[in-house]
């Protein structure tokens, strides 16, 4: 393992001016607007690992063009939000989750793993420096995307022996003005996101490539999203492009899909997991088809259905469409135990509810 590695700064000379900081972060969106300064870690495996930490103004990257990224796409993320507390100080959650998801999805990859102290490092020292650029408008944080990828330039096909771990820093709007709308899903019938044995545990940008197609279809067909099922079958339902599903029946159980490893293993799912067996909700992990949403809707079995992300934390689904058919789940609109675990989870995360699990880390 790599000795302690301490970062160096190089402060941006020239950092935006203070009035279109501000005019940038009265509406951020989202990914649009970027902070001052990255954190760049170099590894080389002729060097004995990772070396050269350091945080230095944003900007583009040298990169060879026969760097391996570029043709074999060896590249994983992570995606997390930079939270303010009431008392000003900024806090993560459940950052160390985000670093072993990372180290998982590098190993699929075939790529290096990162100390997870130094992932966490990383963060600390990007939200010392642009902490600043936390936006003013309601619902509000700090989008932070850790990145690798592999640098070496070579053309043959093997792993490769250079890399950089990069973070960036994206103040973000509020997802939704007020409450989260229930969204319209489109079932991709013949494009698949992940199959056995591929990378879609994996937080791979490949997996969002395959991803754009269907996502399009959706578009033209009206939707907000689309969901995907399994590549083996056809049947059983498995993700969006970006975010996991939760149904929600009836009688009050909740079902969602398993991680068998064509699903990626989020942190939100598994805080929701947890926030609902703890209230005395039976949870089970089970594979849910296609065809027993569709019947479950129709007959009222199916009262909620929802899709969760760091992002966008829980919306609501509203109705799916299949081909020609439309179902509805429930009157189409958010129901009540949605509304409520999103309640739940954002005031955990933004420190205005008591967090019983160590979930929040404080900054600073
Ligand atoms: C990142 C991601 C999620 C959600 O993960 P969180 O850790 O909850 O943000 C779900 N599905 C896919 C495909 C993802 O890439």
């Amino acid at each position: 393992m790599t000795a302690p590695l301490s970062f160096t700064r190089e402060l941006n000379p020239d950092p935006l001016p203070t009035e279109q900081r501000e005019a940038a972060l009265a509406s951020p969106g989202f990914g649009k607007v970027f902070t001052d300064h990255m954190i760049v870690i170099d590894f080389d495996e002729a060097r004995g690992g990772w070396h050269t930490a350091r945080l230095c103004p944003r900007g583009p990257l040298r990169l060879d063009p026969a760097a391996a990224v570029l043709h074999y796409a060896q590249e994983i993320f992570e995606g997390l939000k930079v939270y303010r507390h009431d008392s000003g100080r900024l806090a993560l959650f459940r950052p160390e989750a985000n670093a072993a998801r990372l180290n998982a999805s590098a190993r699929r990859m075939a790529m290096p793993t990162l100390p997870e102290h130094l992932f966490l490092q990383a963060l600390g020292e990007l939200m010392e420096v642009d902490g600043h650029w936390f936006p003013a408008v309601s619902g509000g944080s700090i989008y932070l995307r850790p990145f690798m990828i592999a640098t070496e330039a070579f053309l043959g096909v093997r792993p490769a022996r250079q890399y950089k771990f990069i973070v960036i820093a994206s103040p973000v709007g509020g997802y939704f003005k007020s409450d989260a709308p229930a969204v319209s899903l489109w079932v991709s019938r013949q494009h698949v996101r992940a199959a056995p044995g591929g990378t879609g545990a994996a937080k791979t940008g490949g997996n969002y490539a395959a991803s754009l197609i269907p996502i399009a279809e959706a578009t033209e067909h009206g939707c907000d999203q689309v969901v995907f099922l399994d590549a083996v079958e056809r049947t059983w339902v498995e993700e969006l492009g970006g975010m996991n599903l939760f149904f929600v029946l009836a009688d009050g159980r909740v079902i969602t899909p398993p991680l068998t490893g064509t699903i990626l293993p989020g942190i939100t799912r598994d805080s929701l997991i947890t926030l609902l067996r703890d209230e005395g909700v039976a949870v089970a992990e089970e594979p849910y088809s296609i065809d027993r949403w569709r019947a479950d809707a129709g007959s009222g079995v199916l009262s909620e259905c929802f899709a969760c992300g760091t992002a966008a934390v829980v919306t609501p689904v509203g109705s799916v469409l299949d081909g020609e058919q439309r179902f509805t789940i429930g009157d189409g609109a958010p129901g009540p135990l949605t509304k409520r675990l999103r309640e739940r989870l954002t005031r955990i995360q933004s420190g205005s509810a008591p967090d019983p699990y160590g979930w929040v880390t404080q900054l600073g």
